[in-house]
């Protein structure tokens, strides 16, 4: 016990010393110092151009842009993909082959951002115009001037659409690549450059792209720079995704709605019925009832299981946030809550409430049932879990309205429409030899310990790459977590952009 803890000490403290010593990252960290006033310039034209859904015009620009980009900084195949089905955004490629090099990894970030409602964002933005700010808005942050010297301050913030979600990934990923080729540095692999432009709406067609260009995509590694570094600031890399699939459910009772003082005591209630199923569905420790329901789940690893225990924990700060005394699993962090499968009630209706309330009995009652998977699980295998759940309460199961003759017949119906959208769970384990190479090139450009999450909570279509190209991935974020994404007010930290840069760049080094 003691040596090993010795030993921890040994090697946390040689990691450590080695983030000063390692002189890559350091003339990475130059590069972008000398270079800040350049780099914000263009950065601000990449950020003024529009990049959303309902704007084609603006996606193409700011693809054309990004093409720009790559060739300036010379790197080579610069190109479109285009999927198969036409007026999709395509994606923008491009690679730099490194003779002698051993190993690719593909750099992944997305150029499309989420719709924008410029009525929504503060008086003095415009999310096409970016602006910079002394600090968060929130943080009483003023508006200042870009400064002409190119001096930047970490806690300084740009505002703009996609400042965060993911201008700052492909800003950060083309960067790194520069201050690599301008401080005679060698990049350690091939690298090759792969911008979606369909991301916030869904990755739709990114099969058919992937499909498509399979030879020219083949890697060891996809590094997906997205989404926001942990709470407490530290960097962190996620190793996996949950999946995700939904269940509509409909309780039916009488054909019409009835007086509830006339048939009160007598008439079913879809209502008490449905919430009775619900609740069938979980004990009181938020533990799922429904057979089986953890059956499939691949056990986390040794070095899983020691790097969950080692994420800082966000509970408390998080309870308090959100006004909550208590948790659903008790004894179980958050971290380890989305480690698990989970079964959740995104909505119920029936009848009235509020004003429109009355003293009826509905006719039916309808919830949606959102599951979240992790590795091991199936979608539809998941979904038939739930039904077969509800069918040992005695229901019986329709995917339809019911006709009288079914009404007449059974005593519980539902209808019950699995949804089509299944997405399974990913995770790349961490003990895989490259995977630890990127955990060393994050190490070497923190000051503080790094957070590994053997998965996020919510879901990428991460799978997709396994799928069609039989690629792992693993996601290196380094947005700040207020950064509002998908919201107004949309916002980089200086600090964490100029960061990531030399997190990219020191991966790139990857031999
Ligand atoms: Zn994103």
């Amino acid at each position: 016990m003691k040596k090993s803890f010795f030993f921890f000490l040994l090697s946390f403290s040689i990691s450590q010393s080695a983030s000063t010593q390692s002189p890559e990252v350091l003339l990475l960290r130059k590069f972008v110092n000398n270079n800040a006033g350049n780099i914000i310039n263009e950065f601000r034209e990449l950020l003024s151009l529009p990049n959303v859904a309902a704007d084609p015009g603006g996606q193409q620009k700011t693809a054309a842009f990004i093409m720009t980009m790559m060739n300036n900084r010379g790197i080579q195949k610069v190109q479109l993909l285009n999927a198969s089905t036409p007026g999709v955004p395509p994606v923008v490629y491009g690679e730099v082959m490194v003779p002698g090099a051993k190993q690719t990894l593909i750099f992944y970030a997305h150029y499309d951002g989420q719709p924008v409602n410029p009525a929504q964002w503060a008086k003095a933005l415009d999310p096409f115009e970016p602006k910079i700010f002394s600090n968060a808005i929130d943080k009483e942050g003023i508006n200042i001037p870009f400064p002409a010297d190119g001096n930047y301050l970490n806690e300084w913030r740009i505002y703009a659409r996609s400042a965060a979600d993911d201008k700052a990934g492909v800003d950060a990923i083309l960067n790194a690549y520069d201050a690599i080729r301008k401080s005679g540095l060698v990049p350690g692999c091939n690298l090759k450059f792969f911008f979606e432009g369909e991301e916030e709406a869904g990755s739709t067609h990114l099969n058919e792209i992937l499909e498509k260009y399979r030879p020219i995509l083949q890697s060891d590694l996809w590094i997906i720079c997205d989404g926001p570094v942990h709470q407490s600031g530290k960097k962190q890399i996620v190793f996996g995704v949950r999946g995700d699939t939904h269940l509509d459910l409909t309780v039916y009772a009488s054909k019409r709605p009835l007086h509830s003082g006339h048939y009160g005591n007598w008439a079913p209630n879809p209502a008490m019925m449905l919430a009775k199923l619900l609740a069938s569905m979980k004990d009181d420790n938020g533990r799922v009832t429904i057979k089986g329901f953890y059956d499939d789940v691949t056990p986390l690893t040794a070095f899983e299981r020691k790097a969950l225990a080692d994420v800082p924990a966000a509970d408390e700060q998080m309870k308090k946030e959100l006004g909550i005394s208590t948790v659903e699993m008790k004894g179980v962090t958050l971290s380890e809550a989305i480690n698990q499968p989970s079964l959740n009630i995104n909505g119920m209706q029936s009848g009235n409430v509020g004003k429109l309330a009355s003293n009826q009995i509905p006719t039916y009652a309808t919830a949606v049932v959102d599951l979240r998977l992790v590795l091991g699980n199936d979608w539809q295998r998941q979904q038939q879990k739930v039904i077969d759940h509800i069918k040992a309460q005695g229901y019986y199961v329709t995917d339809r309205e019911p006709s009288d003759e079914e009404r007449k017949k059974y005593a519980q119906i539902i209808k019950v429409i699995p949804g089509q959208d299944g997405v399974n769970a990913q995770r790349t384990s961490m003990d895989l030899p490259i995977i630890q190479k990127v955990i060393a090139a994050v190490k070497i450009t923190a000051k503080d310990p790094i957070v590994l999450q053997p998965t996020m909570g919510g879901t990428l279509p991460l799978f997709l790459f396994e799928k069609y190209l039989n690629a792992k991935t693993v996601t290196v974020p380094i947005a700040n977590h207020d950064n509002n994404q998908h919201a107004e007010n949309e916002n980089i930290r200086i600090g964490n952009l100029f960061e990531g840069i030399e997190t990219m760049g020191s991966l790139m080094m990857i031999k």
